[in-house]
């Protein structure tokens, strides 16, 4: 049998012990040992800080993120060999696709959201600038950088690849990296996951590290700048709570943890209407999808008390045609629990929460099994239970398989009030086709919880599903589910870096964070700003146009022009009695386009297009003859990797004869790297 591996300090580490046996979930077979034993933690973290940290820092947040992106493209075309070995764990193949096909996607969408909505720079700001200063030259911008430290991940065993890859993209994105720890019991899927990576030479050295074992001692080489990024029991997220490092030595840590979550049906629901099935359907899902083993499964099932009944017999009726059985085997729905350990686990939860609830459908002892063996593999047919009056272990029990109770109420609050009994969760759902319904559960759960899922007819034919985190929403709970937060598109990104607040004048804030700071220099040159490439433009490259007089004649064009007739631009006397008018005034589309037409140089060159405004604000009206000129200022340049062009955003401010600004907005165009030859 073969011993896993851990890649530690650039190359891959075996433990020279006997080390632990892992089985296979269907027949019990050794798929893999492993052990940690003899293996330096403390090379490991030294290698991260002193290779992978600066390998990454040198890159920009798009040159990460193209990384990443090549990344998921080379592992997509690996599927194979992952789909192989995933159902060792367990998982059919709807399971696996949760976790791999899951995994790659969370990389695609990590690196799209690093490159549409990052800089080409290693600095991130954050927020708008603040004025700190009557006349302009003393300002403040929050700004995010990346700390020169490790990211420690530690993950649970249900999801041996999207576990690594959702913390692994946003860490290295930020420029952070990593040392993955998966769980033993499922490790062998993420070591294989992890030698494609490493061989395919795409991510800088020492940016990923694995640990296969124990991570005893790792915590202990942790210092101020490191993170752990943690998934798994509460257990043990108190015993990394409380390690001296966290507490007195400023290593922080994100936990997600194990979560009541529930689902809601609806007082307005009725067994007739489409959310009845579309609630019962939700609820088998999650309790059959990876056999139940996701920490976002519907653990507590909600109902109005007078529907109850219909409902326990429709979850029923459709558990009795999900077979259970080898994964691998395509007749079978719902394979193995990933260890007989964890089937047992399950049991007495199971047996916890049959203090104040009956099992209505399912046996936890026995089951019909397709093309396996009950005595042998992680078996566990799905169980309903029903909670009676008053009961408390189903708000305080995690049965982590396929395990639902069922809990009725009688009025809305009394749901809330339910719903909240779980402490927090990471995700909760509602059905209801009715919106005052829909925004008072809403509303109650929303404290509760890091995602709330509402779904009715419109919603359910795109519904991603209750059990789904999804790399550009949140993923993570309040209170028992750990308080951590991961994922969300940038915020994610953004876990790994220190926010600062930057005091200081406009041109040092324009020099740090490589973006020009209202108040910082224009420089005025002879040649037109829209005659030089990407390569030529500076930030701080201005326009000043010459000025133009806003006639009657102008506004009446435009009003006939464009069909806008508004009063304000119509008609004197009614104009007169608005006070923020006093007479006729400009169209502030048309101001915008007479400043397009002071400000462009109209001759082909290299600004390809103009691909909208950001920010537009109206500020003091244009009233008639009223003279208008423009200041145009290169304000960020963003050079597109896979491109021959880029984008640069100008600062636009359109003033009028008094030297008030009236409109100010970010002009954004797409600007060639390099002159074009004509
Ligand atoms: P676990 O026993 O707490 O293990 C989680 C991870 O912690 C494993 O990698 C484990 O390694 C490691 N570990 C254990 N003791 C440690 C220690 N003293 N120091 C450092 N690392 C240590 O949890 P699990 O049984 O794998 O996972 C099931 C639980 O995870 C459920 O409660 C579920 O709700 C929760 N979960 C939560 C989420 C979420 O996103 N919130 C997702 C999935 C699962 P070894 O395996 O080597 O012991």
């Amino acid at each position: 049998m073969s011993m896993l591996e851990s890649y530690a300090a650039g190359r891959w580490f075996r433990a020279t012990d006997e080390g632990a046996p892992l089985r296979d979930a269907t027949t019990g077979e050794e798929v893999a040992r492993i052990s940690s034993t003899g293996l330096d933690v403390g090379a490991m973290v030294e290698h991260a800080r002193s290779v992978g940290g600066p390998a990454l820092r040198d890159l920009t947040f798009h040159e990460r993120s193209a990384l990443i992106k090549e990344l998921a493209k080379h592992l997509t075309a690996h599927k194979d060999e992952f789909y192989e070995l995933s159902t060792r764990t367990g998982a059919t193949r709807r399971d696996s696709a949760v976790d791999i096909d899951g995994g790659f996607g969370t990389l695609f969408s990590v690196a799209s959201k690093g490159t549409r909505e990052m800089p080409a720079d290693t600095v991130y700001l954050d927020g708008g600038l603040e004025q700190l200063g009557r006349a302009g030259q003393f300002v403040g911008q929050h700004v995010y950088t990346t700390r020169p430290g490790v990211a420690v991940q530690i993950n649970a065993f249900n999801f041996p690849v999207w576990g690594m890859l959702e913390k692994l993209a946003p860490a290295f994105i930020a420029g952070v990296p990593s040392i993955v720890k998966p769980a033993s019991q499922t490790a062998y899927l993420t070591e294989l996951v992890v030698r494609r990576i490493i061989e395919s030479g795409i991510l800088p050295e020492g940016t990923l590290q694995l640990l296969s074992g124990s991570a005893s001692g790792l915590l202990d080489a942790l210092t101020v700048q490191d993170s752990v990024a943690f998934t798994g029991s509460a257990h043990t997220a108190g015993i990394l709570r409380s390690h001296q490092n966290v507490l007195h030595g400023g290593v922080q840590l994100g936990v997600e943890a194990d979560s009541l979550n529930c689902s809601v049906l609806g007082p307005d629901v009725t067994a007739d209407d489409p959310e009845f099935d579309l609630f019962v359907k939700g609820v088998v899902t999650e309790m059959t999808v990876k056999a139940g083993q996701k920490c976002t499964a519907i653990r507590r099932t909600i109902v109005p008390a007078a529907i109850a009944d219909e409902v326990v017999e429709a979850i029923g009726a459709r558990l009795s045609s999900t077979t259970v059985g080898n994964p691998a085997n395509p007749d079978v729905r719902m394979g193995a629990l990933a260890s007989v350990d964890q089937r047992d686990e399950v049991r007495k939860a199971i047996a916890s929460l049959q203090a104040s609830s009956d099992i209505v459908w399912g046996n936890p002892d026995s089951a019909e099994l397709v093309d396996a063996d009950f005595a042998v593999g992680a078996f566990l047919a799905p169980v309903l239970l029903r909670a009676r009056e008053g009961a408390v272990e189903p708000h305080d029990v995690e049965p982590f398989g396929p395990v639902s109770t069922v809990i009725s109420y009688e009025t809305v609050d009394e749901a809330i009030a339910l719903a909240a009994r779980g402490k927090g969760s990471l995700v909760g759902s509602l059905v209801t086709h009715d919106p005052s319904v829909a925004r008072d559960v809403t509303l109650g759960l929303a404290p509760w919880h890091g995602r709330i899922l509402v779904l009715d007819r419109a919603a359910a034919p795109e519904s991603t599903g209750h059990g789904s985190p999804l790399p550009m929403l949140v993923h993570g709970g309040p209170g028992r589910a750990g308080g951590g937060e991961e994922l969300g598109g940038v915020r994610g990104i953004l876990h790994h870096m220190q926010r600062t607040a930057l005091q200081g004048s406009p041109d040092m804030l324009t020099a740090i964070t490589g973006r020009w700071t209202k108040g910082a220099q224009r420089r005025v040159e002879e040649v037109h700003p829209f005659r030089k490439s990407l390569a030529e433009l500076r930030i701080g490259d201005t326009v000043q146009s010459a000025s133009r007089r806003v006639t009657l004649e102008d506004i009446e064009h435009f009003a006939e022009f464009t069909g806008d007739t508004f009063y304000a631009h119509t008609d004197e006397a009614a104009a007169q009695k608005n006070e923020l008018f006093g007479g006729i005034v400009a169209h502030g589309y048309l101001v915008v386009s007479l400043a397009a037409g002071l400000f462009v140089q109209p001759d082909p060159g290299p600004v390809l297009a103009n691909f909208g405004v950001d920010n537009l604000r109206f500020l003091t009206p244009v009233k008639v003859d009223d003279e208008i000129s423009v200041l145009l200022t290169v304000k960020q340049l963003s050079p597109r990797r896979s491109a021959d062009y880029g984008e640069v955003r100008w600062d636009a401010v359109v003033s009028n004869a008094d030297g008030e600004p009236v409109a100010t907005y970010d002009v954004l165009t797409l600007v060639a790297k390099e002159q074009p030859q004509y």
